[in-house]
């Protein structure tokens, strides 16, 4: 009971006694933690004794949901963050220092190219962007001063495949930390940790907690003084999940696996559906026999994602027509969640760029991205026939 009157206490009773305990996790909001003794609290500081103290530093639904995370990819010691970017963030800000350069894949997330592209330069850090799917063009970016190398392994929208084994080869002979960010491709398709990366970054708001109501991110290194940096730095900046978004994070974690076999296996069956529909000029599956790097899909990819792009013949009109036609699927640009959601590069994640550079990369205006959902396959399936109908009578 809180007694609120003046002059009584104003703090909850101490929580009720139960010989049980919940099975599902508790929310702590919990800014502070009261300890008993100044003696207690020193050994706390110092490690002889756990528990928390002040919520920026770690709280215990942050680090349930990063133990999850640390098993998934195959680490221990990982730092949960308030989002995706705050994650590619603590990575670049809170690892390099000025005079040293970054390479990065040209097809990163693209606030991960902003901040390459105007941040670390301002704070004198170069970078460099080069194709990840060419090693030559990979090892030509690289500099003596190059400490860091970031890539995705699946790219966004144009699902081309990265050499992750080529590119972590040369990073290990020439002593450069390699930075994985696994949104799009989830510890299911691929372990970067297995194939020699450095660091992890994950955006928990996509596929892993997978709702679109949780904005959240993750960064896992190797090194164990590498995760302590990275940990250092996220809560000196304030880099920290909140409580709520752990707690919905974890749920939504808990069915990721079932989620994940649904929506990659009605992926791959849909890329073959639009592939036979009349209207579609192309469909870009990294495990269909028309993908340009199937070869190395089918070696370094478990499934081949939930992600399917694909092109429609008739530019914006048919664009249009398709999303307006596309009955119950969200026309949004995200991706991971539970229902089956559709982006137009061209006039959203790709706005920025011309539209020279955007058709050279193989996005025209009749390109959307697909990230499959959970619905029926066939059910899904029947609106996409409808869908594109329209966008061809357009
Ligand atoms: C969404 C995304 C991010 C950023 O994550 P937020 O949680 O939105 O900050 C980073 N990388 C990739 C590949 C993403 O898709």
């Amino acid at each position: 009971m809180i007694r609120n009157t003046r002059g009584t206490l104003v703090r909850p009773e101490p929580l009720p006694d139960s010989a049980s305990w919940p099975v599902a996790t508790p929310l702590s909001p919990s800014v502070v933690y009261a300890s008993e003794t100044p003696d207690m609290l020193d050994d706390q500081y110092e490690g002889r004794l756990t528990g928390y103290t002040y919520s920026r530093e770690g709280h215990p639904n942050a680090d349930q949901v990063a133990a999850l995370i640390d098993r998934m990819e195959g680490c221990e010691g990982g730092v949960l963050t308030g989002s995706g970017m705050a994650a590619v963030s603590a990575v670049l800000m809170g690892l390099m220092q000025a005079g040293d350069h970054v390479v990065g894949g040209n097809q990163l997330y693209g606030r991960s190219l902003r901040l390459m592209a105007e941040d670390l330069p301002r704070l004198g850090i170069a970078t460099t962007l080069a194709d990840p799917t060419d090693i030559d063009a990979m090892r030509d970016a690289l500099r003596p001063e190059t400490r860091l190398v970031l890539i995705e392994i699946v790219s966004n929208p144009t699902l081309r495949v990265a050499d992750l084994e080529g590119i972590a080869a040369l990073c290990q002979e020439r002593g450069i930390i390699l930075a994985v960010d696994n949104t799009f491709t989830t510890p299911r398709e691929v372990k970067p940790f297995d194939y020699g990366a450095d660091i992890v970054i994950q955006s928990l708001t996509k596929l892993l907690a997978g709702h679109s109501d949780v904005m959240l991110g993750w960064v896992g290194a190797r090194d164990p003084q590498l995760s302590e940096r990275l940990r250092v730095f996220a809560v000196t900046a304030g880099l920290t999940p909140s409580p709520f978004d752990s707690w919905l994070a974890e749920r939504g974690l808990l069915t990721f696996d079932l989620r994940y076999e649904r929506a990659t296996a009605t992926a791959a069956a849909l890329a073959d559906h639009l592939a036979a529909l009349p209207g579609v000029a192309r469909v870009i599956y990294p495990l269909r026999d028309d993908h340009p790097d199937q070869d190395r899909a089918k070696t370094l990819l478990e499934q081949g994602g939930n992600m399917v792009s694909f092109e429609l013949s008739g530019g914006r009109a048919a664009a249009n027509a398709f999303a307006r036609g596309a009955q119950g699927l969200s026309f949004a640009p995200t991706l991971g969640d539970v229902g089956t959601t559709l982006s137009h590069p061209a006039s959203s994640s790709h706005r920025a760029m011309d539209a020279a550079t955007r058709e050279g990369l193989g996005m025209s205006e009749g390109f959307f991205r697909v990230s499959v959902g959970l619905e029926d396959p066939d059910a899904l399936f029947d609106v996409f026939t409808q869908a594109v109908a329209s966008a061809s009578k357009a």
